[in-house]
């Protein structure tokens, strides 16, 4: 192996161990950190998601409420409890976990949580202050992939990073942060022609398709920073990224692993905004 691994488990852990601290800070001053996070449903996986959550705001010593509701809930019944949480003083972050129910339009709920306590940053208030570079929260996933080239003392001024992905949640943000910080930015997507010929040139490349063995090692110029968000199955059900990450090893600089790469880095962004949302209404930032 030649690149050097970026582990997100031993950064996330890291930055969590910074957030107990500010956390600290403001419990101190009088004020708990709050996270309230909404579960419409049964779904599995949001049920393992939210649990995460939960206890990430343990580990970091704030307040958290979770509230499971059942998937008959109405639309107006989801809004009249956001609209509650938005006037709670007690909640510094309102988190309602994706997918809902049919019966409810995911778009307006969202929309309906105050832009100061979208600590999820899937509200247009905050897609908006990230495209005009104003104080707003970033969504998590990829706020991590940001901390993530931070961390390792990557300067993205005059780079070129090639996105691949262009969902609201992770390839459009990715690509506007990576922009912020003067790297010259292409964005893929399915109709994209020759994908290979864009990720040649990348010094930094974001897979974010949820395709595996999308990119390989014949599509990597040798030491560009490869960070893999895809979360995917292997036949035997193992959990792997969209890149191939054996081959692809052989080539780049740096590169994240899945599990343990990008994947720890979300829930331990939530935790930043939290307390970043706890902070601001303290009138610290
Ligand atoms: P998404 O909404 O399905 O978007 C996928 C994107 O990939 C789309 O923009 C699509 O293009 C593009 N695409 C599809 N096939 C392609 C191809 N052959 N070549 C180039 N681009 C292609 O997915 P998402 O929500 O962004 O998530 C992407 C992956 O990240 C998934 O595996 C998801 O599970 C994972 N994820 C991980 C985390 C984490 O915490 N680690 C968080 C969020 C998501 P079009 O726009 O043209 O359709």
């Amino acid at each position: 192996m030649t690149a050097q691994l970026i582990d997100g488990k031993a950064l996330s852990q890291k930055l969590r161990q910074e957030v107990s601290g500010r956390v600290k800070a403001l419990k101190a001053g009088g004020i708990v950190p709050g996270l309230a996070v909404i579960l419409v449903g049964e779904d599995p996986a949001s049920q393992v998601y939210v649990r995460n959550k939960v206890r990430a705001c343990e580990e970091t010593g704030m307040y958290s409420v979770l509230e499971k509701w059942p998937d008959t809930l109405t639309e107006a019944e989801l809004l009249a409890r956001v609209q509650e949480l938005n006037e709670d003083k007690n909640i510094h972050g309102i988190l309602v976990q994706l997918p809902l129910p049919r019966q409810i339009d995911a778009t307006k709920v969202i929309e309906s949580i105050a832009p100061e306590k979208d600590v999820d940053g899937f509200h247009v208030a905050s897609a908006g202050a990230l495209m005009t570079g104003l104080p707003g929260f970033w969504p998590c996933t990829p706020y991590g992939c940001m901390k993530m080239l931070e961390h390792i003392g990557y300067d993205l001024k005059g780079k070129h990073a090639v996105v691949i992905g262009r969902s609201n949640i992770v390839g459009k943000p990715v690509a506007m942060m990576l922009l912020q910080q003067n790297a010259t930015v292409t964005i893929c997507h399915s109709a994209t022609k020759n994908l290979k010929d864009m990720t040649l040139q990348a010094d930094v490349i974001v897979a974010a398709v949820g395709k595996r063995k999308l990119l390989t090692a014949d599509m990597v110029k040798p030491g560009a920073v490869v960070l893999d968000v895809g979360m995917n199955r292997t036949e035997e059900g193992k959990l792997c990224g969209d890149v191939d990450f054996d081959g692809v090893k052989e080539v780049a600089g740096w590169i994240t692993p899945v599990p343990g790469g990008v994947g720890p880095m979300t829930i331990t962004m939530l935790m930043v905004n939290t307390c970043e949302s706890a902070e601001r209404s303290a009138g610290q930032r």
